[in-house]
């Protein structure tokens, strides 16, 4: 499966200490990041990860354009609620992408786990047969 993560300022220690604590099921896919996030949780945890732009300089965009190509199949991504600031509508642009591509998104980390262990279950390998990679 191919895992995108991206986490806002506030929420990227929490991204990494999930990814940490999830380091062994993610090992087993192809993760993707925005540029910061990618590079903390990277130095944290030693998973391989393939880092796009930051956020501001296009990095969400970069992740929005793969969920339009169909080429990711989850996404985590860490938003601020109390305060969204000027990434609001772009990650609202990401929400809707993967509204439209059925593509499952957790946006705390209480739903993350929560898929996580159905990655790790193999609940999502539904994703292969609908949409083959090849
Ligand atoms: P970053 O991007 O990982 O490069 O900080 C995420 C964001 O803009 O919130």
């Amino acid at each position: 499966m191919n895992i995108a993560l991206m986490a806002h300022d506030s929420k990227k220690e929490l991204m990494t200490q999930f990814c940490i604590a999830y380091c062994g099921i993610l090992s087993h896919h192809s993760l993707c990041a925005t540029g910061t996030t990618g590079k903390i949780v990277a130095e944290a945890t030693g998973l391989q990860i393939q880092r796009f732009l930051s956020g501001p300089q296009g990095g969400d965009q970069q992740i929005a354009s793969r969920i339009a190509c169909n080429e990711i199949d989850l996404l985590l991504m860490f938003r601020n609620p109390t305060d969204p600031g000027p990434n609001e509508p772009k990650d609202n642009t990401l929400l809707r992408l993967c509204d439209v591509h059925n593509i499952p998104v957790a946006t705390n980390i209480a739903t993350a786990e929560a898929l996580i262990h159905a990655l790790d279950r193999g609940d999502l390998d539904w994703r292969d047969i609908i949409n083959p990679k090849d």
